[in-house]
């Protein structure tokens, strides 16, 4: 991996780094005091109880994912990606500036809606122009994603770091500025980068080089996705006039937001494999990525607890105080990109020396392993939460240990799982199968979002309970698969 690495890239790989480092340092940084904000009622924040908070977080983070399927729509229809990517990174900026005025809740959903929207455009067409970058593919396309992996999780740490200090301990709409500046300086580097170095790439949609071929098919696509929608609206209709959910709370309109992604994906799965017109192989191939799915949604439904319950954790049932200077609890989200840039290169080894040995994992047994990792961090949690429930402050140490579970397990799934998905699928359908994996992101934050509302303090009671909820279904998810992993490996039809 290292001698990939050190390979020469084109400089365009570097922008694409920086611009990305940029975004994800305004949207992790953001994040991180999302609910703390939205919990807060003594410092100028919503007052919100965590049932509440933790849904609009939920919804919040499963729109940003869930919109990248139209973001990824637009950029192959009409802009090209570096226009989706510029014009994505002009509207995020926005919503974080409208984010920095203090001025009630109106103005903030606003704010919070104008970057979820310019994420969507931005997220997707920025890590597709990655991969071409290097049509070739190969071994120096997966070497440009992992230092783009890298890109992220620095503009993470350093929007945790700098926006959660900010926010916690001088102003919450303070922080929402600095993410702000830093999407500005994202823009920057795109902006004169691009020009120089991205020279012939993403600048005509690639609809716009049609054959009579793709037009039908966009046009039976179309037709379809007109009739998905009439469909769910009208389940919806029936479910809130039937008092089945009550979207006009916040829980009850996450829990309608689970139905959409629910729907759309279980929907895209059965299109394809009935009317897809895919050969045996490729079926099996489908039936893969579908048991994929579903181990990637469970597995960022833990993982990305760390902004919800996790959150609510570190501020509230945590010792966090060093001298006599209290740690902003927004700063435990920080041990996630910290072990990823520490551990991705230790990983990368791994797999290489164990495929130089035939003994190379395959992927359902790296997602197995992904999954069994995560539950234990939560039944490290069941210990740490023991105490809280004695009345105690847990170490920092809890924290800290299952976020280094959390890490080595997000390195075993969330690279493979990527690059798996483009190999795994149909050539006809990539694209479309590259959006329905950010759509498992989204089921993901969405289920952090409405598992961490049994969080409020009048259930502490709970709370060990709950964490081995999490322990349970994510272990024994993965020990299924680990089962189970030869027949799936069979499925995959010879694809490694
Ligand atoms: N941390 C990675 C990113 O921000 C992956 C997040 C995800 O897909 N849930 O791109």
């Amino acid at each position: 991996m290292s001698s990939q690495i050190s390979q020469k890239h084109p400089k365009g790989l570097y922008v694409l780094f920086f611009a990305e480092m940029w975004e994800r340092f305004s949207y992790y940084g953001m994040r991180a005091i999302l609910l703390l904000f939205l919990l807060d009622n003594i410092r100028g924040g919503m007052g919100m109880s965590a049932a509440e908070g933790a849904a609009i977080y939920g919804i919040y983070t499963a729109s940003v994912y869930l919109l990248t399927l139209p973001g990824g729509w637009l950029a192959d229809n009409i802009l090209g990606q570096k226009k989706a990517i510029w014009y994505g990174g002009i509207v995020i900026m926005i919503g974080h500036i409208i984010l920095a005025i203090p001025a009630g809740s109106g103005i903030f959903f606003l704010g919070l809606t104008t970057v979820a929207v310019g994420t969507g455009l931005l997220k997707p067409n920025i890590s597709s122009i990655v991969g071409e970058l290097y049509p070739e593919g190969g071994a120096r396309r997966d070497a440009a994603f992992s230092i783009f992996y890298m890109g992220i999780n620095l503009g993470s740490f350093l929007g945790i770091a700098i926006v959660g200090y900010l926010g916690e301990k001088i102003s919450w709409h303070l922080g929402f500025g600095a993410a702000a500046i830093g999407m500005f300086l994202g823009l920057i580097v795109f902006r004169i980068g691009s020009a120089r170095h991205l020279t012939g790439l993403g600048d005509v949609p690639p609809a716009a080089i049609s054959t009579p071929e793709t037009v039908a098919q966009s046009s039976s696509n179309k037709k379809l996705g007109y009739g998905l929608v009439a469909v769910l609206v009208a389940f919806l209709i029936i479910l809130q006039t039937t008092g089945t959910i009550d979207m006009t709370t916040a829980q009850g309109l996450a829990k309608g937001a689970g139905v959409i992604i629910v729907t759309i994906s279980a929907s895209y799965f059965l299109f394809i494999l009935v009317a897809g017109g895919l050969t045996r192989v490729e079926q099996y191939r489908v039936l893969v990525l579908i048991i994929l799915f579903l181990a990637i949604s469970l597995f960022w439904a833990g993982y990305e607890q760390a902004g919800t319950s996790l959150q609510i954790f570190a501020e509230r049932h945590t010792q966090r105080m060093i001298g006599g200077w209290e740690v902003p609890s927004s700063w435990f989200q920080n041990f996630q990109p910290t072990f990823v840039l520490l551990f991705a290169p230790v990983l990368a080894s791994l797999w290489i020396y164990l495929s130089s040995r035939n003994l190379n994992p395959s992927i359902p047994v790296k997602f197995a392993a992904g999954l069994i990792l995560l539950g234990l961090s939560f039944f490290v949690m069941v210990a740490a939460s023991n105490i809280a429930v004695a009345g105690q402050l847990a170490s920092p140490l809890f924290l800290t240990f299952t976020y280094f579970l959390h890490t080595i397990g997000e390195l075993c799934v969330s690279p493979v799982g990527l690059s798996s998905y483009t190999k795994l699928a149909p050539k006809r359908y990539v694209s479309q199968l590259m959006g329905i994996w950010f759509v498992g992101a989204s089921l993901g934050n969405l289920i952090a979002g409405i598992f961490a509302g049994g969080f409020d303090e009048e259930n502490i009671l709970q709370m060990p309970a709950l964490f081995n909820q999490v322990a349970i279904i994510t272990t024994g998810f993965g020990l299924l698969l680990l089962v189970f992993w030869k027949p799936i490996k069979g499925w995959m039809g010879g694809i490694k």
